[in-house]
């Protein structure tokens, strides 16, 4: 520790850091400074572990013990002006899951389950961190596993929005994912049609959930948001996740504000006309076996290595962090 000052799982290799400062503006809580030309954080409690400043520094001084990342918000009746109006008094923060939430409810006719995998997450539904408004909330209907929408508001400087719809296991379906992390400066974005089988090996999912509903809406947003990795081909694209738009936009960027704020719904609108297609699958057929399967290790991913888990668990404990976690994941 003679050149490490450890803070929390927070730490900066005095030896390393050059005081330059890169860091500094890519925390969203706004909790580091130089001091003596060496970065400090000024309130360890306040960390979320989500390795913004890590990834920005030229020097590789920090080491952030989880691999972290993400939240979001809470917030107020939306709108589509959501630009113009619908702030929550004393935030700045966007409310783009009851946004997304009212869409499924018109559309979906979803009930609310207040049981989930055996425990009763009716804590979890609506609660308050450091006073600020946060609820995790679960639904089911017709095809679906679950919808899982949540919102929570980290001291009023940081909101993570998610929602998750996991479908149902006789269906083919994709999941919709969608993760907006606002601070008062930036947003990360992360919006996907996640495929339930390998796209590789069956070319007709791909062709039917994928290319025909996504390739235009995937091309619309991932060449006009400024600061997103644009590539135009859908096999490529397919080795990886074909049509994921994600980056960290900056909020002064009102076009790109509004794209992600689109592009959130879009998707949704572009997954509910596949769900309203499906048909279930045969029990006993391969794809079946192999979708499911598949879906198990889709979970376990999430569950192990999600890099929100870490800043859940320090601010709302184990026990009810894991609850949260285990409600949001697919
Ligand atoms: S890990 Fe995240 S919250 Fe913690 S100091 Fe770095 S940027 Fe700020
Ligand atoms: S970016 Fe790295 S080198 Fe620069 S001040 Fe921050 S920790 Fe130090």
């Amino acid at each position: 520790m003679d050149n490490q000052e450890r803070l929390s799982s927070f730490t900066v290799n005095k030896e390393k850091c050059a005081g330059c400062a890169l860091c500094v503006p890519a925390c969203p809580m706004k909790i580091l400074e130089i001091i003596n030309d060496l970065c400090v954080i000024t309130d360890e409690t306040k960390c979320l572990e989500c390795g913004s400043c890590r990834d920005k520094c030229p020097e590789r001084a920090i080491i952030v013990a989880s691999e972290d990342t993400s939240i979001k918000t809470d917030v107020i009746e939306t709108d589509k002006n959501h630009s113009k109006t619908v702030r929550n008094p004393g935030t700045n923060f966007i409310p783009i899951v009851k946004h997304l939430r009212n869409i499924i409810f018109s559309d979906l006719k979803p009930v609310q389950i207040f049981d989930y995998k055996g425990k009763d997450i009716q804590e979890i539904n609506k609660f308050t961190l450091d006073k600020n408004p946060c609820f995790v909330q679960l639904y089911n209907t017709d095809k679906i596993e679950k919808i899982a929408a949540s919102s929570i508001n980290f001291f009023g400087d940081m909101a993570a929005e998610v929602v998750c719809i996991t479908p149902a296991a006789e269906y083919d379906l994709p999941y919709y994912m969608m993760d907006w992390d606002e601070s008062k400066d930036h947003i990360f974005f992360f919006c996907d049609i996640v495929p339930s089988d390998d796209i590789i090996l069956n070319s007709e999912h791909l062709e039917k959930y994928f290319y025909k509903p996504l390739e235009d809406l995937y091309l619309e947003y991932s060449f006009n948001i400024n600061g997103l990795p644009k590539s135009p081909f859908h096999w490529v694209r397919s080795i990886h996740s074909p049509y994921t738009i994600t980056g960290t936009i900056d909020k002064k960027d009102q076009k790109s504000l509004d794209l992600i704020f689109d592009c959130a719904e879009k998707y949704l609108r572009a997954w509910i006309k596949l769900w309203q297609n499906a048909q279930p699958l045969e029990p006993s057929s391969e794809i079946f076996k192999r979708i499911n399967l598949r879906r198990q290790v889709i979970g376990k991913l999430y569950h192990e290595n999600d890099p929100g888990g870490g800043a859940i668990a320090k601010f709302l404990g184990e026990q009810k962090g894991n609850k949260v976690m285990t409600a949001m994941m697919p």
